[in-house]
């Protein structure tokens, strides 16, 4: 079925119900319509993977990741339409379509087909000195069942693929509710993984707004892998909470870019205008904040104002920033600057809207003189906005960048990696780049998420594909003649023994051990051997 019969489908479906229309933000034409899925639908779906999961999970990790590398096969065959899709219903430049969405998702389908079964074989756990005893402990990675994914529109491809397939390889059963934004490319995504062999029931699509969210996360599934604001992520761990449903949280940013003294101002500036205003500036990694050594400060805003007077905006294949994806975020944006200026910022290029037909557009922005008493540098603005401030020294420049109440990725510039990894360990966010800006959520082998109010969990890499599975401990006793000696009954001679254990086995050193042979004799002597008690078992079942 070609993207068109989806659509048409869905619209088919949405006649007589409540539905979302989807619209191109670059023209406001309509894309497509789909239905609003209620609470029982969503239970519905949820019953209907609990019946399909088991199967799926009971494939080996290799038949599952060939449907992966299924799945890419087919994204590539139809890479254009699919980025005309993605393109038109969330308002970036086709380019960034392919750039930002298609080539991470295909790279990491790649990746974990490829390596999923390697990261999920079971290990053998070392266990110090209970080995000793005969024992020995593996860990095994099970799947947790049904997964329910809620995802944003601003990646609506590449964030939703990346989970789906590390949820899928890894056996689960997924719900996926995209964002009421860009249904269409979340059932784009659905079709394309059925296509690839998923069976019926193991991954369904769910479209909707805020209350179908809202239903999965009370719908009793295994987790919940929620990726949005930290406003709506509050919302979602409250109420999982109240299932206990474990949840990872991928949220907003505030993602600060120090430039210093010695980085080379050519790459930098360059990298600040990308950072800033790829995707628009909707990007939870986004340059929101630049903080530039004073030193060169001058040189660094003259380099960016030439940089962003050559971006082009509106529609069209070669454009550089497409549309905003709602009124809403362009709202948003034009408050931030009007606050910003009221307070004293200068604007240096863009500072507002752009009339184009229905399109929502915003000039890219770049702001002088700004400061931590305005929203442009406290809250996340989520737009083609760079706000620029100076500094003095190295540590006024993290205290700034740690100002705040996000801390997904950060930025250093300089010539010396050294003294960027250095400043990287002060920094308290989940990833810190050195001369590079926001691209890292395409390596599919890093993990990817935030500290403090960016989020719990992490998705993509190995520690990705771990919050898919429940990590399931087993231990095994091969002696099994003896009893284990701090069994009943605790009598004196089980005490001695005790307290030599918290001497002697507690320190890890194997000397130490010679200490415990006596007691552990005496002890074991004292306990009736376990060939016994067997025997007076059998004896008692055949009376
Ligand atoms: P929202 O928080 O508004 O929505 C995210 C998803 O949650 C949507 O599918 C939304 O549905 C759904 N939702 C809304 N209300 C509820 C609810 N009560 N319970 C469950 N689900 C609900 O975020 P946006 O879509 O506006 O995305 C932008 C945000 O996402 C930014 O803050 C950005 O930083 C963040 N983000 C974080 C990333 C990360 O990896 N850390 C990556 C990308 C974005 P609907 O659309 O229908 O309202």
């Amino acid at each position: 079925m070609s993207e068109a019969r989806v659509a048409e489908a869905a619209s088919e479906r949405a006649s007589s119900r409540r539905e979302i229309i989807s619209r191109d933000p670059k023209t406001g034409e309509e894309l497509g319509r789909v239905p609003v899925a209620t609470e029982s639908e969503v239970q519905h779906a949820v019953e209907r993977a609990r019946g399909a999961w088991q199967a799926w999970a009971a494939r080996s990790v290799a038949d599952r990741a060939r449907v992966l590398l299924r799945a890419r096969r087919l994204a590539l065959d139809r890479l254009d339409d699919l980025a005309r899709l993605i393109a038109r219903e969330s308002g970036k430049p086709f380019s960034e379509a392919i750039a930002m969405d298609l080539v991470p998702s295909l790279d990491l389908l790649n990746y974990f087909a490829r390596h999923a079964e390697r990261l999920l074989r079971d290990e053998p756990l070392p266990i110090g000195h209970y080995t000793l005893l005969g024992r020995a402990s593996r860990i095994a990675y099970r799947p947790l069942g049904t997964i329910g994914i809620i995802s944003p529109w601003n990646f609506p491809w590449s964030i939703p693929v990346g989970q789906v397939a590390t949820a899928l390889v890894a056996g689960n059963a997924v719900i996926l509710k995209p964002s009421e934004l860009t249904p269409l490319t979340g059932l784009a995504i659905g079709h394309l993984f059925t296509q690839a062999g998923v069976p019926d029931g193991v991954l369904q699509v769910v479209t909707g707004d805020g209350t179908t969210g809202a239903a999965l996360v009370t719908s009793g599934v295994a987790k919940i892998v929620f990726t949005g604001s930290v406003e709506t992520g509050r919302r979602v761990a409250e109420a999982a909470a109240r299932c206990l449903t474990p949840v990872v949280l991928e949220l907003g940013g505030k993602d600060a870019m120090i430039v210093l003294a010695d980085a080379d101002l050519d790459k930098a500036a360059a990298a600040a205008v990308w950072g800033a205003f790829a995707n628009a500036g909707q990007a939870c990694a986004s340059v929101e904040r630049c903080y530039v050594h004073e030193s060169i400060a001058e040189e660094f805003l003259r380099r960016v104002v030439e940089e962003t007077a050559k971006l082009s905006v509106g529609e069209g294949d070669g454009v550089d920033i497409g549309a905003m994806a709602s009124e809403k975020q362009l709202t948003v944006v034009e408050e931030h600057v009007r606050d910003a200026l009221a307070r004293g910022a200068h604007v240096l290029a863009g500072g507002q809207r752009i009339a184009r037909g229905a399109g929502l557009f915003y000039a890219p922005t770049v702001l002088a003189n700004v400061d931590h008493s305005m929203l442009v540098m406290r809250e996340e603005t989520f737009g083609p906005v760079l706000p620029v401030m100076t500094f003095r020294t190295e540590a006024e420049a993290i205290e700034l960048a740690n100002d705040s109440m996000y801390g997904l990725t950060a930025s250093i510039w300089t010539s010396d990696v050294r003294r960027g990894r250095a400043l990287a360990s002060e920094l308290r966010v989940g990833t810190v780049m050195i001369n590079e800006v926001l691209y890292t959520h395409a390596i599919a082998q890093a993990p990817w998420g935030g500290v403090r109010c960016s989020g719990w969990g992490r998705t993509h890499g190995r520690l990705g594909l771990l919050e898919m599975v429940a990590p399931q401990h087993v231990h095994a006793n091969r002696l099994t003649l003896l009893r284990d000696p701090w069994w009943y009954s605790y009598t004196p001679r089980a005490r001695e023994l005790f307290r030599r254990l918290a001497h002697h086995f507690t320190d890890g050193s194997l000397i130490g051990l010679v200490w415990l042979v006596p007691s552990l004799a005496k002890r074991w002597r004292e306990m009736r051997p376990l060939r016994k008690v067997r025997k007076g078992t059998s004896n008692r079942r055949e009376r």
